[in-house]
C-alpha cells in the first residue's frame, strides 16, 4: 500500500516529502487514517541521528491520532470510524515477563518502535506518522476518548504517558511536592498531570518567557534556573523532580533540591552524558530513576484520565510544509507547547 509522508535522508538534510509502502492489513490489523501527529523532540534526536542508532530513511513521528478506515477479519476490539492512537512502539514480543505485566514498553527482546525499528519480516523498517495512513495490530492502538480535541490530544500519546507513567509508579498524590524540570511538550504535560494528582507543582526552567505559563498550566511556582545560586533557596524541598530536559545539563545541584529519599525521574534523553557528583545523592538517601513512555493499559487509562479531566497538550496545529522549521524551533524552545502537524495534507 503506498502512502505519502515526510522523511529525513540523512542526519543534516531537511525532512523532504516521500512515498513508501506500508504492508497491507493482516487479520488483527487496523489501518488508520492519520489526522494528527505531534512532534516529540525524540523525532528530532532521531531524525538527526543525535543518538547514533539511525537508519535511513527515517519517517518520525509516535504521537498518532486519526480513524480507523478498515480492520482486519480477527479485529474485535475496533471498528470503521472509530477515533483511535498510536504511541511510541506498534509490537512486542508479547511474552517476556515485561510484555506479560503490561509493560510492552520494557519488552525484554526490545519493543517494535513505531519508527526505526524493523516490522515483523525481519527486513522492511517501522516508519511513523508523519504520513497519511499506518497499519497497525489492534493490541497496540489505543482509544481516544471523545471528549478531547484530536490534534490537542496526540501529545498524549507520547508527552502525556511518558510523565504519566513515572508520577503515577511514584504514587505522587496529593501532600507531595513535584518539580518539572525543562517547560517543553513532556514539561507542560508533566505540570498539567502532576497538578490533577493534587501535588504541589514547581517549574524549574531556563526560560523566563515561561513563567506566566507556567502558572495558567496549574503549577503553584516557578524557579528560573539560570541563575548562579538560583536553586540554593530549594533545597531539601522536593519529593519528585521530572526531568525533561532534552539537553546536556547540571544534575548535581537539582538533586539538592530533593527531600530524603526524593526520587528524580530521568525522562529526557540528552545525547550527552552528564557528570554525577556522590554527594548528593548520599547525603539524603536520594535516587534517580529513568522511564520510558508506559505500557499499553497504562497509556489507555492516562487517556481515560485526560478524557476525565478534560486534560489535553497546548498545541500548534502546522502543516506538513512547516515541519523543517518546527524542528529548529523546538530546539530553540520556541513552542507553546507541542507542535501537531496536520496529516490530511501530505
Ligand atoms: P522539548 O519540547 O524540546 O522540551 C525540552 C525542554 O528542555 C525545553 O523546553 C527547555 O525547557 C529545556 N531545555 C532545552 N535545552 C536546554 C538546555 N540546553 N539547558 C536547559 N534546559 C534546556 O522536548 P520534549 O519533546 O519535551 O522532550 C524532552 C526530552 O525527553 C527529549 O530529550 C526527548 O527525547 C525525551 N523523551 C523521552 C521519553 C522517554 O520515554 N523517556 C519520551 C519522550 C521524549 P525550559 O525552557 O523551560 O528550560
Ligand atoms: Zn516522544
Ligand atoms: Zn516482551
Amino acid at each position: 500500500m503506498k502512502v505519502r509522508g515526510y522523511a529525513a535522508r540523512s542526519a543534516d538534510s531537511p525532512l523532504a516529502p516521500w512515498e513508501f509502502d506500508r504492508r497491507s492489513p493482516g487479520p488483527k490489523d487496523v489501518r488508520i487514517q492519520i489526522d494528527h501527529c505531534g512532534i516529540c523532540h525524540s523525532d528530532i534526536h532521531f531524525a538527526r541521528n543525535e543518538w547514533q542508532f539511525t537508519t535511513y530513511p527515517c519517517v518520525p513521528g509516535h504521537e498518532i491520532v486519526g480513524r480507523v478506515v478498515e480492520v482486519g477479519g480477527g479485529v474485535t476490539r475496533y471498528r470503521e470510524g472509530d477515533l483511535v492512537g498510536v504511541g511510541c512502539f506498534v509490537d512486542s514480543c508479547r511474552t517476556c515477563a515485561s510484555c506479560k505485566d503490561g509493560l510492552q514498553n520494557y519488552c525484554e527482546p526490545g519493543a517494535r518502535m513505531t519508527y526505526g525499528s524493523l516490522e515483523a519480516d525481519g527486513t522492511s523498517p517501522t516508519y511513523g506518522g508523519y504520513a497519511t495512513q499506518i497499519v497497525v495490530d489492534e493490541e497496540f492502538v489505543l482509544r481516544i476518548p471523545a471528549s478531547l480535541d484530536p490534534a490537542a490530544a496526540a501529545p498524549l500519546l507520547c508527552a502525556g504517558i511518558t510523565t504519566y507513567s513515572p508520577l503515577r509508579h511514584l504514587g505522587v498524590s496529593e501532600g507531595m511536592r513535584v518539580a518539572v524540570m525543562g517547560l517543553g511538550g513532556l514539561g507542560h504535560m508533566g505540570v498539567k498531570l502532576a497538578a490533577s494528582f493534587g501535588a504541589e507543582v514547581t517549574v524549574l526552567s531556563h526560560s523566563p518567557s515561561k513563567a506566566a505559563d507556567a502558572q495558567r498550566l496549574g503549577a503553584h511556582d516557578f524557579v528560573l534556573t539560570s541563575g548562579t545560586h538560583a536553586l540554593v533557596p530549594l533545597a531539601g524541598r522536593f519529593d519528585v523532580i521530572l526531568d525533561t530536559v532534552s539537553a546536556q545539563h547540571d544534575l548535581n545541584s537539582h538533586l539538592n533540591c530533593l527531600k530524603r529519599d526524593g526520587t528524580l525521574i530521568l525522562v529526557g534523553a540528552s545525547p550527552v552524558p552528564f557528570p554525577l557528583a556522590a554527594f548528593p545523592l548520599i547525603f539524603g538517601r536520594r535516587r534517580i530513576m529513568g522511564s520510558l513512555v508506559g505500557g499499553l493499559p497504562q497509556t489507555q487509562e492516562m487517556l481515560d484520565h485526560c478524557g476525565k479531566h478534560g486534560i489535553t497538550s497546548d498545541i500548534e496545529r502546522i502543516r506538513p510544509t512547516q515541519i523543517n522549521e518546527a524542528f529548529d524551533r523546538a530546539v530553540r524552545g520556541a513552542v507553546k507547547y507541542r507542535f501537531v502537524i496536520d496529516c490530511t495534507k501530505f
